[in-house]
């Protein structure tokens, strides 16, 4: 059996979420009469206390049009230097928005309303005008680091101070939510927009949602239809994430912990000199005496997979299709590391 952890992305709809998408009543939701994805589209703002929600095809869509919304031309977005918005959306702020970045450095990933609040352009003819601050919690490249209420309240001050708008990638929001207990809402009163992915590890095949003002969600459905994100009966996609936010959110404590276990059977091989923090789902580790190549393909050839994630660091990533077989096999497999 291949042993996937490349990503929380590799999930295959189960069972029951499978009977959820057959069943769904769908229409065409250009129109507004997909049922199922109007009915989504409600829980998720619900949930999150925001006035409106919008599915889109996935996370990056979701991203780049909430940066659409809160920037203009010769504007600027602050955010972490390995932001997911910045690094790998395909250069999407520049292409779709035609804005600039301030890419600030942090511990794991993250970033201070200290540091926001030093980077914010004066109103000078030399500068571009700071309009946004873009947050990911999860934070991936911090090794699925998360920030707390109590770190981003002090930003939203800064923002409201200056008039910046403040969005946030929540891709893995679910995962961080889960460990801290906040809840949903809470998050939702401290952000503009919110984007959510429902195919990581609420292991939906396909989705993610934007969260925001009736305002910004109005206008954020006229920049998806002219990105070509407006999809017809899309209630039978829509229909998996009605199932997962109901069935797959309390689970993800089972990756975290599978997680916390990886990482300790990482950090004890000889080459492994450093496990970042088992924060959430997302295990980072760094390597001595033996390249992000050599291993990957040491382990390919014992059937596990996991990515490079930069010049001496491999990430893994613990989901719905890695169980407590999958972690046994796992450490039975690296035992052979240990004299390497
Ligand atoms: C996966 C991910 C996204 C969105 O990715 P898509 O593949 O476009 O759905 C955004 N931010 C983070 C942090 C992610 O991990």
């Amino acid at each position: 059996m291949i042993i996937d952890l490349r990503s929380d992305t590799v999930t295959k709809p189960t069972a029951g979420m499978k009977e959820a998408m057959f069943s769904a009543p769908v229409g065409d939701d250009v129109f507004g009469e997909d049922p199922t994805v109007n009915a989504l589209e409600e829980k998720a703002a619900k949930l999150f206390g925001m006035q409106a929600a919008l599915y889109c095809p996935s996370g990056t869509m979701t991203n780049q049009i909430a940066i659409r919304l809160h920037t203009r031309i010769q504007t600027e977005v602050i955010c972490h230097k390995y932001s997911h918005v910045y690094l790998y959306e395909g250069g999407g702020i520049m292409a779709n928005s035609l804005a600039s970045v301030k890419l600030l450095d942090g511990n794991l990933g993250k970033i201070t309303a200290d540091q926001i609040k030093a980077s914010i352009n004066p109103d000078d003819v030399h500068a571009p005008e700071t309009t946004l601050v873009s947050l990911e919690n999860t934070m991936n490249k911090g090794g699925g680091s998360i920030y707390t209420l109590d770190e981003v309240k002090p930003i939203r001050k800064v923002c409201d101070d200056h008039g910046l708008k403040l969005h946030l990638d929540g891709a893995r929001l679910f995962n961080a939510l889960v460990e801290t207990e906040e809840s949903p809402a809470d998050w939702g009163a401290q952000f503009d927009t919110i984007s959510i992915c429902l195919s990581k590890g609420l292991g939906c095949p396909v989705g993610s949602l934007l969260l925001g003002s009736s305002a910004d969600i109005k206008r954020a459905r006229k920049v998806r239809k002219s990105w070509g994100g407006g999809m017809r009966q899309a209630g039978f996609l829509a229909a998996a994430g009605i199932y997962a936010l109901d069935i797959h959110v309390n689970r993800l404590k089972e990756d975290h912990a599978r997680a916390r276990t990886l990482g300790v059977m990482l950090s004890k091989l000889p080459f492994v000199s450093e496990v970042f923090p088992v924060a959430t789902n997302i295990v980072i580790a760094r390597l001595d005496r033996i390249s992000p190549e050599e291993f990957l393909k040491n382990l390919a050839a014992r059937e596990i997979k996991a990515v490079k994630f930069g010049p001496d660091l491999v990430r893994f990533v613990t989901h719905l299709d890695f169980g407590d077989d999958g972690l046994e096999d796992f450490g039975e497999k690296i035992n052979v590391f240990h004299n390497y």
